[in-house]
């Protein structure tokens, strides 16, 4: 018995284990194995060298198997992700240190946050607002569990999150003073800098960031409250933060599998980031359906196989060929000298990553050709 028995490749599975690339069935989501386990590998290295914890984004790929590379390879301490369906799916999954990264504010969901330390996880999640403590620690009590709480700090993005160190410090007071809930940090992600091009403007972004952070945890301190957790860091900053000398742990996502946004930001020598910092690990892979008109080959890879709200996809090691518009269901690549034919595969690098893995079912994972794995993108569609 395997987990794929019954399975019918192409209506519920795009391939199976052992089969070629040849065979798979499109548009489905393949991953390059060996980049992705060296990206997770060279990011893992680049925090225990720093003395930096990585709790890595879920959100990015929401798969229990990707997470658990990132703990066994990549020496994660646990997981981020947005969503408390999405935590559950990972904590149900086996990871053993979860934080929503984000406010949880409705009764059920508290309820549901709650619960999850019965699942054997510890549970984190952020507060920005005094009065969602006295919710969380009731349902904690009710529970009989901890929540642990970090007080986000809004350092430029302008969503949600506090931006005062009075603030922080009333909040952070508030939950140490509340049963049920644990005062862990301090959470500051600066979202809005992570793909600006230029290595000196992200670091003049962070710069205030770690101003704003280092005063708060001075103010905690002053108090008596001590931070376990300094979080923030994404795939455009990390070096930032874990120079920074007040954050402790990292939340990078997109550096595992990139994408041909993300790709085009600079690092400090002015080098993409997709040449040589991080490696292309998850592709689309597309056919051609029809060629009927002499200069473009439509595939089959449209609007319904990704996101396209950071751009087209780029077809991955062809210059010959460009991914030009899609309509829902339909890609249509100029082929100017006319070098495809039908069925011919492509690969393309989507636009953004997350959102375009949260439309598929799963990831084909291959190495030398051959599908080695298929991985469930498991927590698919937990939004709520
Ligand atoms: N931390 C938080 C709170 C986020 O929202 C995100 C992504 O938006 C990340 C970390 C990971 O960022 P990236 O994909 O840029 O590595
Ligand atoms: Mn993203």
């Amino acid at each position: 018995m395997t987990e794929f028995d019954g399975m019918e490749v192409g209506y519920d599975i795009p391939a199976l284990p052992g089969m070629s690339e040849a065979e798979i069935q499109t548009p489905c989501l393949v991953l390059d194995l060996d980049a992705l386990e060296r990206n997770i590998k060279k990011m893992g290295d680049y925090a225990k060298a720093h003395g930096m914890r990585h709790r890595v984004h879920g959100k990015m790929h929401k798969s229990v198997d990707v997470a658990q590379l990132q703990v066994d390879l990549g020496g994660a301490c646990g997981v981020c992700c947005q969503k408390v369906s999405e935590a559950e799916v990972f904590a149900r999954g086996g990871i053993k240190d979860v934080l929503v990264s984000n406010q949880v504010r409705e009764p059920q969901k508290i309820d549901r946050l709650a619960r999850m330390p019965k699942l054997g996880a510890r549970t984190i999640c952020c507060v920005d607002d005094v009065d969602n403590v006295a919710d969380l620690s009731a349902a904690a009590q009710k529970h009989g569990t901890e929540i642990e709480c970090l007080v986000e700090i809004d350092c430029g993005a302008g969503r949600c999150g506090v931006t005062t160190t009075e603030d922080v410090v009333r909040i952070a007071k508030a939950i140490d003073a509340a049963p049920g809930l644990k005062f862990a940090g301090i959470q500051a992600y600066q979202g809005a800098m992570q793909h600006l091009d230029s290595y000196d403007e992200r670091k003049a972004k962070i710069d205030v960031a770690v101003a704003m952070v280092q005063d708060a945890v001075d103010g905690l301190k002053a108090e008596g409250l001590e931070c376990d957790i300094v979080g923030g860091g994404g795939t455009g900053s990390y070096y930032f933060e874990s120079n920074s000398g007040v954050y402790n742990e990292l939340q990078c996502g997109s550096y595992a599998f990139m994408d041909a946004d993300y790709g085009r930001i600079l690092d400090k020598d002015g080098n993409r980031i997709d040449r040589g910092e991080w490696e292309n690990a998850l592709f689309i892979l597309t056919s051609v359906m029809s060629h009927a008109k002499a200069d473009k080959a439509i595939v089959d890879a449209g609007l319904k196989a990704q996101s396209v709200d950071s751009g087209l996809p780029v077809i991955f090691g062809r210059d010959d060929v460009q991914y030009v518009k899609c309509s829902d269901e339909h890609g249509v690549v100029a082929d100017p000298d006319g070098v495809l034919s039908v069925n011919d595969k492509l690969k393309l690098v989507p636009g953004h990553c997350d959102p375009t893995c949260n439309v598929h079912d799963w990831y084909v994972g291959l190495r030398n050709g051959v599908v080695e794995t298929v991985w469930p993108v498991s927590a698919r569609g937990k939004a709520y």
